[in-house]
């Protein structure tokens, strides 16, 4: 079989302690595929810069210097995001005709000695392969709950996403191309794949600790990635929307036709359930409030995608 050209492409913000340690366990982990010829030669890992405000491009630099072949960059001109890092890293090596794309992150959470198994399902004509957390043994109980609690939300509003897979993932030449053909501003990765419908299989893996700094990714910042995620790619809790109306329509009409019996039926004109209704009041204005905040969302990604702004904007290359 004629050996592949692999992509790794690696988002990175603010990671220069990560990086010091981790640009050299990546670059070796490409040059034992290289040797085994699992991949081709000119095979590169693409770092790509998030808008750092720490050392993290120099350290990219001058690994790139040390070897510009098989050492790439890409470097933003502020911090844009996850998704866009990922994506423009994802663009930069199909622009350069890769057979395949593997991203992994900076901190290297996600074994990356797993590089080879991704590589050999896709031999086998995988055109997508998720990178699957076995346990989560080394995160805290906080962490383990918010991303279960993350996964089920998604899947029950409609936004289709493999289980305990994040950024982790192989994706073939025509998952690339299939990947231009999602036109909207705001991709969600993990869902965009997923609705592709390409083959897949999944690989898995023990997630290892964060050796060096902090996650970059705060509470708000996955809820702010949850509500892109399903507005994008689902209509469900517009839908929801509706059958509340409906329930709570139904329910006021019942209420209404109850009264009215007590009162012009059974003559009772002093309302015995004063208490009950100020707190169903409080509660119906609270629930208002989170379906014009839910249609908000939509109205708000609609906006987003009219204006067709970029979606990244790089400032240098290493090529
Ligand atoms: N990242 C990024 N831009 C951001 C936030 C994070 O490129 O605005 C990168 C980060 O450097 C890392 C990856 O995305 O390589 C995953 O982030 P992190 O490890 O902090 O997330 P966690 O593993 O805690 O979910
Ligand atoms: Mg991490």
């Amino acid at each position: 079989m004629d050996k592949k050209r692999l992509a790794i492409v690696v988002p990175c913000y603010n990671e220069e302690e990560s990086l010091k340690d981790n640009i050299p366990v990546l670059k070796n982990t490409l040059e034992a595929l290289i040797n085994k010829n699992v991949v081709s030669d000119d095979s590169f890992i693409c770092f790509v810069d998030d808008g750092s405000r720490d050392r993290t491009w120099r350290l990219v630099e001058d690994a790139h210097k040390n070897d510009t072949k098989h050492i790439k960059g890409i470097m933003f001109t502020r911090n844009f995001g996850n998704q866009k890092a990922l994506l423009s890293g994802l663009e930069y090596a199909h622009n350069r005709d890769v057979d395949c794309a593997i991203t992994i992150d900076a901190d290297l959470q996600q074994d990356e000695s797993k590089i080879e198994e991704f590589i050999n399902k896709y031999n086998e004509g995988c055109e997508i392969v998720y990178g699957v957390r076995k346990d989560r043994k080394t995160d805290g109980v906080l962490k383990k709950f918010t991303s279960y609690a993350f996964y089920t939300f998604m899947n029950l509003m409609g936004a289709n996403i493999v289980p305990n897979h994040s950024e982790y993932r192989l994706m073939s030449k025509k998952a690339l191309d299939t990947l231009g053909l999602y036109k909207e501003r705001k991709l969600f990765l993990r869902g965009v794949f997923f609705d592709t419908g390409l083959k897949s299989d999944y690989v898995e893996f023990d997630v290892k600790k964060r050796e060096h700094g902090d996650s970059k990714f705060t509470y708000l910042a996955l809820m702010k990635l949850a509500a892109e995620g399903i507005t994008s790619f689902s209509v469900r809790p517009l839908r929801i929307i509706f059958y509340i109306g409906i329930i709570i329509s139904l329910i006021s009409l019942l209420w209404g036709t109850l009264t009215a019996y007590r009162v012009f039926i059974l003559g009772i004109h002093a309302p015995n359930h004063i208490d009950y209704y100020e707190i169903f009041e409080m509660f119906m204005s609270g629930l208002q409030m989170l379906c014009i905040g839910i249609i908000g969302e939509y109205v708000g990604q609609i906006i987003q995608e009219v204006k067709g702004r970029p979606r990244s904007i790089i400032e240098k290359e290493l090529d």
